[in-house]
């Protein structure tokens, strides 16, 4: 018998649960390199941000510990207390949900990126925080325009909006895959839609798109931003 590495019932459980978060995190690390290669594109080109909605402060703690530099956030009230929580850890945070134009001074407190930026009323009031912000236009996939996104015939005037503002960095374009579509021949529009967005804008060469379920499809059609939750999160917590 050797020695035991945990007395607590607790840690046992920690250490049990951080196993886990570590094999998920490996198994995605290793899809996302096989997804490369198969699409003939270098690792580096990709940027994985782990989306951590729903999921306590110590979970990003240890996605931290793996390496994890970039996280993904889609509501203020959770995103706010949880990058106050970890503000010593050297992490980007990321907004990826539907931003109300009377919430962005707060998230531009913590945020860097911004993925979701729809329409012009919230350029103008990102662009009213002076922070320096990186900001992603979000296009609607879908045929249903209730959907969050700019539909693709407002995306250039929207971007050059963005471009009127020298603290916005454009960096380009994000979407979420319709459900009822093939995502690959979905992410290919969102890839011509980045195509005319770089001919006005030559910097603005990023493409948000890929979760858990389409990253692979993703990857194949040129995105550079990566938005994975609950492939390396597990699912989401019960409430205590
Ligand atoms: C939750 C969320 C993700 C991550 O989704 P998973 O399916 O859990 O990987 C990505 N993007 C946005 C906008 C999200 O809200």
């Amino acid at each position: 018998m050797t020695t035991t590495i945990s007395t607590s019932p607790t840690s046992c459980a920690d250490v049990a649960a951080s196993a886990e978060l570590r094999e998920r995190y490996a198994r995605i690390d290793q899809g996302i390199v096989d997804a490369c290669r198969a699409a003939d594109r270098t690792r580096e080109e990709v940027t994985l941000i782990v989306v951590t909605k729903f999921h306590p402060a110590e979970l990003v703690r240890d996605l931290v510990e793996l390496g994890v530099r970039d996280v993904g956030e889609n509501r203020h009230q959770d995103a706010a207390p949880k990058a106050a929580a970890l503000h010593d850890l050297p992490l980007t945070w990321h907004f990826v949900g539907q931003l109300q134009s009377n919430k962005a001074r707060a998230v531009a407190e913590y945020a860097r990126v911004i993925h979701s930026v729809d329409r012009e009323s919230l350029v103008a009031a990102l662009a009213r925080t002076e922070r320096p912000l990186e900001v992603f236009l979000e296009v609607n996939l879908t045929d249903d325009p209730g959907r969050g996104g700019v539909e693709p015939s407002q995306l250039l005037p929207l971007a050059e909006r963005v471009l009127e503002h020298p603290t916005l960095d454009l960096r380009g374009v994000m979407a979420v895959a319709p459900i009822d579509e093939d995502a690959r021949s979905a992410f290919a529009r969102l890839r011509e839609l980045s195509d005319r967005v770089r001919a006005l804008a030559p910097t603005a060469t990023a493409i948000s798109a890929g979760m858990s379920n389409d990253y692979a499809e993703a990857i194949a059609e040129g995105a550079t931003h990566l938005r994975i939750g609950t492939a390396i999160t597990g699912k989401r917590p019960e409430r205590p």
